[in-house]
């Protein structure tokens, strides 16, 4: 029984590890380009930014997608980070690669929202 709920996580996993690696960005959006017309810069700098962000983001994800089969490799998959509870079944559906439960996630937000609202309280 508990195998077979570690074959289908893992199956989830790798399903999503293999979509963001087939995906491409065009980073061609990256190149700089002299434009004349001061709104293409603009135009150009905004998609240059948009495309930083989503690669960040993807690089973001893929560590975590990482660290996940580690967890799956070493039996601790599905378990907390911060107060080391299982993680509800449901959020690893949505999220498998979940790195904590709601509860110590909706703390980490909060963290994050205070340390760019009061930068120097950090
Ligand atoms: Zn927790």
């Amino acid at each position: 029984m508990k195998q077979m709920a570690y074959e289908t996580e893992k199956k989830q996993l790798t399903a999503k590890m293999n979509e963001l690696l087939s995906q491409h960005r065009d980073q061609d959006a990256l190149r700089i380009e002299n434009a004349a017309d001061p709104f293409d810069q603009i135009q150009a700098s905004v998609e240059r930014d948009l495309l930083v962000g989503l690669l960040n983001r993807d690089a973001q994800l893929r560590d975590d997608l990482r660290r996940a089969f580690d967890l799956l490799d070493s039996g601790n998959y599905g378990r907390c980070e911060d107060c080391e509870e299982p993680i509800a079944s449901a959020r690893l559906r949505a999220i498998p690669w979940a790195r904590c439960c709601v509860r110590c996630q909706e703390m980490r937000d909060r963290e994050v929202n205070e340390a760019d609202i009061f930068p120097e309280a950090a």
